[in-house]
């Protein structure tokens, strides 16, 4: 659906009133196109001493063709309007390396291109080799946190935790959150493990890989379809019988096969397993997307709206995984993607239901991934905030206005942003992802 407010916003007299009112002023925000660079201009890079990390970054941004210079080449202080700012902070040892982060982002900071990116790159603060060191990477969440929300103009602001000696598995985190595919992921933490290393054609990452998407029919699910099958994947839509004729659309668009089923099933766990193994010879991704809202007040909440959230959302995830993995449908190296919400974050009044089953996704990410790390098997979860969806478009104007305003990007979000975090999850080459819970919400203020 359009955000008629944007449109409007971007006229003259949008702009004028804009102006003189101090209203929201979002920035149209570019999405990933086909043939497109990771990264369209200049690059500074800089970090606190020399590390390994700092340089596997300075080789992928070599990779990727960026223009960098590093920040003690004195770029920092020219005219250049960088499009990404880089800064390896794993060197910072203690709370006295944090001068580093004040000295080279004040004077870039400001220069920072439309919908530019900042990515700060730290040591895992639990795996860190002293308390001092722990401290001070720690900090770098609340530094991160608070210029997502300084920045204007559409520009992002992430912190990358790398376990040690996770250099080598840095490449597919940072290809995202450097290009457009990252657009409305702020604000966030991702953390990298050590894993094989895995390498993939970035054009095609999930060249013969064959994934199943819930929910596929619409909304999100579709353009997690289309940009699963986009990157190389053969997916298998799962849908329920009456959104035939939606799924149809998407499966012959995308390719693949199509599964009409009812998650909730009895034997939807069985029915999963089957169409994968005998129309594909397995599976490698499984994202868990179909779910469903019965928004009361626990107070009049009837006990068959409670159970049908829980049934959808939490459940039929839970039940599908331990029946794909127990059965080996599911290849070791695969990947498993639960779709959680801010609400199961925050809370939402109105949504114990729902905030319960998406908690639970959390929970279900948490519970398995070290158990599935032995088999090479990562689980991941998005947490979408506000994403322009037929859902979305149910909620009532005044909450849906001040839904889609309340975050640092002051717009909602498209399915194609919640997509590209799953095909991000899902790439063998993020062998080292595993176990993180990435918002897709342009850094809502629910749950922050
Ligand atoms: P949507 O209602 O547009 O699409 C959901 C799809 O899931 C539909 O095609 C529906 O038929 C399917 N589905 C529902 N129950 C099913 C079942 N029992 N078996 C098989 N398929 C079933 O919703 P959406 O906005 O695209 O949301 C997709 C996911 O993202 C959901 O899990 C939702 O909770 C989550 N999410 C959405 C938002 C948002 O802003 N739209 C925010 C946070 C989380």
């Amino acid at each position: 659906m359009t955000d008629r407010y944007q449109t409007f916003t971007r006229t003259p007299l949008g702009q004028a009133l804009v102006k003189n009112l101090g209203l929201p002023d979002p920035t149209p925000l570019p999405r990933w196109r086909d043939g497109a660079r990771v990264i369209d201009g200049p690059v500074v890079f800089g970090s606190i001493g020399e590390t390994d990390t700092g340089k596997a970054i300075q080789a992928l941004l070599r990779d990727v063709g960026a223009n960098f210079s590093t920040a003690a080449e004195g770029v920092a202080s020219s005219e250049l309007r960088p499009k990404a700012l880089v800064f390896d902070a794993t060197g910072a040892a203690s709370t006295a390396d944090l001068s580093s982060l004040q000295r080279f982002f004040s004077p870039v900071i400001r220069q920072l291109g439309a919908a530019g990116r900042v990515i700060v790159v730290g040591r895992t603060p639990e795996l860190a080799a002293s308390p001092e060191q722990q401290i001070a990477q720690r900090a770098l969440e609340g530094f991160t946190r608070s210029l997502g929300k300084e920045v204007k103009r559409g520009a992002t602001v992430n912190l990358v935790y790398a376990a040690p000696d996770a250099h080598d598995q840095l490449e597919s985190t940072l290809r995202f959150f450097l290009s457009p595919k990252s657009a409305y992921v702020d604000g966030q933490v991702a953390r990298i493990g050590t894993g094989p290393l895995v390498a993939t054609d970035p054009t095609q990452p999930l060249a013969g890989q064959i994934a199943l998407v819930t929910g596929a029919a619409r909304g999100i699910g579709a353009a997690i379809a289309d940009t699963l099958a986009r990157d190389g994947a053969t997916v298998i839509g799962v849908d329920v019988p009456q959104n035939a004729n939606d799924l149809r659309k998407v499966i012959t668009k995308v390719g693949g096969s199509e599964l009409l089923l009812d998650v909730t099933a009895i034997d939807a766990p069985q029915r999963t397993a089957a169409h994968a193994e005998e129309h594909h010879g397995g599976l490698d991704i499984v994202v868990h997307n179909a779910g469903i809202t019965r928004d009361k007040r626990l107070a009049n909440m009837r006990t068959d709206t409670w159970e049908a959230v829980l049934d959808v959302n939490l459940r039929a995830p839970e039940r599908i995984t331990a029946y794909l993995l127990e059965s080996g449908a599911l290849r070791d190296g695969g990947s498993v993607i639960g779709v959680s919400s801010i609400a199961g974050i925050a809370g939402n009044n109105g949504q114990t239901n729902y905030a319960t089953s998406k908690a639970g996704v959390i929970g279900l990410v948490q519970a398995y991934a070290p158990k599935l790390a032995e088999r090479q098997i990562r689980i991941n979860a998005v947490a979408p905030g506000f994403i322009e969806t037929e859902m979305t478009a149910r909620v009532p104007f005044a909450i849906r206005e001040v839904g889609r305003r309340i975050n640092s990007l002051q717009q909602g979000g498209q399915p194609v942003d919640v997509a590209e975090t799953i095909a991000w999850f899902a790439d063998p080459a993020s062998a080292g992802v595993t176990g993180n819970v990435v918002r897709v919400c342009g850094q809502s203020m629910l749950g922050a």
